[in-house]
């Protein structure tokens, strides 16, 4: 073993320790809302396939014939050869859907939040961010060098504090749905207060596209907000639309500035077209089939009654993600496990994805989720977490 590998395993170990080592499990099929996993078939609830689209025949159908028209990949970034009319079409109806002048499409959301960071941030601006915001805004907050002040949770007035003495651009950043606690953030307060302080709001929609408000589009229209409200939307395409990628909703000079600026986009290779064209499929059954939507609803409202009958703890939150909160790291490994043992896969989220001692089970529900499964899940929950 070299002196690195010693290193490292002895990191490792001190994780496990602590229960806070992370490990993949390879899924064998593509059942969703079924998982299996070593020849174990279990009830998925850890997916934020919010509309079941995944696995939806016709957006596979679309990728096949993507691939039939545009081979597997874009053999180019986009400022070379790789953009095609395929990227073109789903950027015009992503727009459309979100009613925003123009779009740019990313590889992923993670790129799309450190290239828009990266490009409207630098040295001698600042960049105001929930305590609570997803990796991705922190990390491109970082790579921006621009100056960092997070405000506690959803708290309007310490943002408006941090606004105030802040110099330089002011980026006010948020999530629209929070991705392990599943509230949704202040908008409209934050937009009124950002809008006359003349800062930017921006807000990364991952868990709220194609999920929340009017045909799915999202936690700022759901507030009743619009593109001038909230200047940056930025989606996720491999959540709710069951693909993969992200994109930016803004004005035309603003993604025009990205394609000068984004270096997550100008320095990497276009995502498949054959992908462009799956997405445009999901986004139309996103925006039509609001079944899905009043499903989901469904599922929540039933899963917030029978939590209540049996003295379950749950959350307020509206949306398809319901945290069951643990605190302890092996409490929540242990529980997780007792439930794929009754036929159920949901994870244990511990730090420093969460704060420390506040380990949860996150429960995410899909518009294929049945009432039945939903049933035997919280009688398994009640069971694991002594209240059955
Ligand atoms: C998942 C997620 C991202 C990253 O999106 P990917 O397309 O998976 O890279 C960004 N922000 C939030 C809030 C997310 O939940």
């Amino acid at each position: 073993m070299s002196g690195l590998d010693r290193d490292l395993s002895t990191d490792l170990e001190a994780s496990e320790r602590r229960n806070l080592r992370r490990r993949r499990v390879a899924r064998e099929t593509a059942r969703f809302p079924h998982i299996d996993i070593e020849g174990k078939r279990r009830v998925n609830f850890a997916a934020n396939d919010y509309l079941g689209l995944a696995g939806d025949d016709r957006v596979a159908e679309a990728l096949s014939r993507g691939v039939s028209r545009w081979g597997a990949g874009a053999g180019a970034a986009h400022l070379l050869s790789g953009h095609t009319q395929a990227h073109e079409a789903f950027e015009e109806a992503l727009a459309n859907y979100l009613g925003t002048e123009a779009a740019l499409l990313f590889s992923t959301g993670y790129m799309a939040n450190l290239g828009v960071l990266g490009a409207l941030a630098g040295r001698g601006d600042t960049i105001i961010a929930d305590r609570l915001n997803h990796a991705s805004l922190i990390d491109g907050a970082r790579l921006s060098r621009a100056k960092l002040r997070r405000y506690a949770h959803a708290d309007v007035q310490a943002a408006a504090d941090r606004l105030e003495v802040a110099r330089g651009r002011r980026l006010l950043v948020t999530d629209g749905v929070f991705s392990m606690d599943g509230d949704v953030a202040p908008l409209g307060a934050l937009a009124e207060m950002s809008n006359d302080a003349g800062a930017v709001l921006m807000v990364d929609d991952a868990h709220g596209f194609g999920v929340l408000g009017e045909r799915g589009r999202g936690s700022v229209a759901a507030a009743g907000l619009d593109a001038c409200d909230v200047p940056v939307q930025v989606v996720t395409l491999g959540k709710a639309l069951g693909v993969s990628g992200g994109a930016v909703g803004a004005s035309r000079a603003l993604i025009d500035t990205l394609v000068q600026r984004a270096r997550t986009w100008i320095y990497t290779t276009a995502q498949p077209p054959a992908l462009a064209e799956a997405m445009t499929q999901a986004l139309a059954i996103a925006g039509e089939e609001e079944w899905r939507r009043t499903r989901l609803r469904e599922l929540v409202a039933r899963f917030h009654a029978l939590a209540d009958a049996r003295g379950l703890p749950h959350t307020a939150c509206q949306t398809p993600i319901q945290p069951v909160m643990v605190g302890a790291s092996d409490a929540a490994l242990w529980a997780s496990r007792q439930l794929f043992e009754r036929g159920f896969y949901v994870p244990a989220i511990r730090p420093p994805t969460v704060p420390a001692g506040k380990a949860r089970l996150r429960l995410s529900f899909s518009a294929l989720h049945t009432d039945q499964q939903l049933d035997a899940l919280v009688e398994a929950l009640g069971e694991v977490l002594g209240n059955g």
